[in-house]
């Protein structure tokens, strides 16, 4: 993917019941500005899921024939499916000066910060195992092997949170929301944003690149 683009990437990345998924939906209801990323996935919808709007839902010759056409700027096999970022969807929102969010797995996250360095990864971590095991048994959404494998599966991939840039620890919810829009709202205040973001001041200033 090209090096210099506009618009700012940020990676979140958490175990299963670490609450990713509920932070990044409050995020997006205070922040127009980040675009979401929608997966492709090998993984049949659930629920009220929508083809195009959770994810795009398609075959493994699908799957295949994107990996082959180089269409993804990462993919990954996630409890035992498939799925991937597609760049076409976010290179021409980041051109276009937008930040976009992907919330993928760990695998993936560091996929994308060998293909675009300048990604900002976030981990979201859980306060303590005793905490995850009960908001995972709170969700009442799987079977106790299913918990047992999801927090099996979070030893593995909370022992990548140093790979990461940033560490959120979602102990209260609003303090673990707060710490997201703080990384998102830094990373918009460095050089290269603020001149793109303001270049009124900066002409006005008389500042030149
Ligand atoms: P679910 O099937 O529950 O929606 O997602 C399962 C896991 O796959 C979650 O950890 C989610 O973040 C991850 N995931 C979703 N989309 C992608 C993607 O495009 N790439 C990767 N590597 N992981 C993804």
């Amino acid at each position: 993917m090209q090096a210099q683009l506009p618009g700012n990437l940020f990676v979140v990345a958490a175990p299963s019941g670490a609450g990713k998924s509920s932070l990044v939906k409050a995020l997006r209801s205070f922040d127009a500005r980040v675009y979401p990323s929608v997966s492709h996935t090998t993984r049949a919808p659930r629920g009220q899921e929508k083809h195009g709007r959770e994810y795009f839902f398609v075959s493994e010759a699908e799957f295949d024939a994107m990996v082959a056409s180089d269409a993804f700027i990462e993919w990954a096999h996630v409890h035992g499916k498939r799925y991937g970022t597609s760049k076409k969807g976010i290179q021409d929102r980041l051109a276009d000066g937008n930040d976009v969010l992907l919330e993928i797995d760990y695998q993936g996250a560091l996929q994308v910060r060998k293909a675009f360095p300048q990604a900002v990864l976030i981990f979201i971590l859980p306060p303590s195992w005793e905490e995850l095991r009960s908001r995972l048994e709170n969700r009442g959404e799987d079977a106790p092997e299913v918990i047992e494998l999801r927090m099996k599966n979070a030893e593995e991939e909370m022992a990548q949170v140093a790979k990461f840039d940033f560490v959120i620890i979602n102990e209260l919810f609003e303090s673990a929301l707060f710490d997201l829009k703080a990384i998102i709202h830094a990373q918009r205040l460095k050089y290269l944003s603020q001149r793109r973001l303001r270049a009124d001041v900066f002409e006005s200033l008389n500042l030149s690149v």
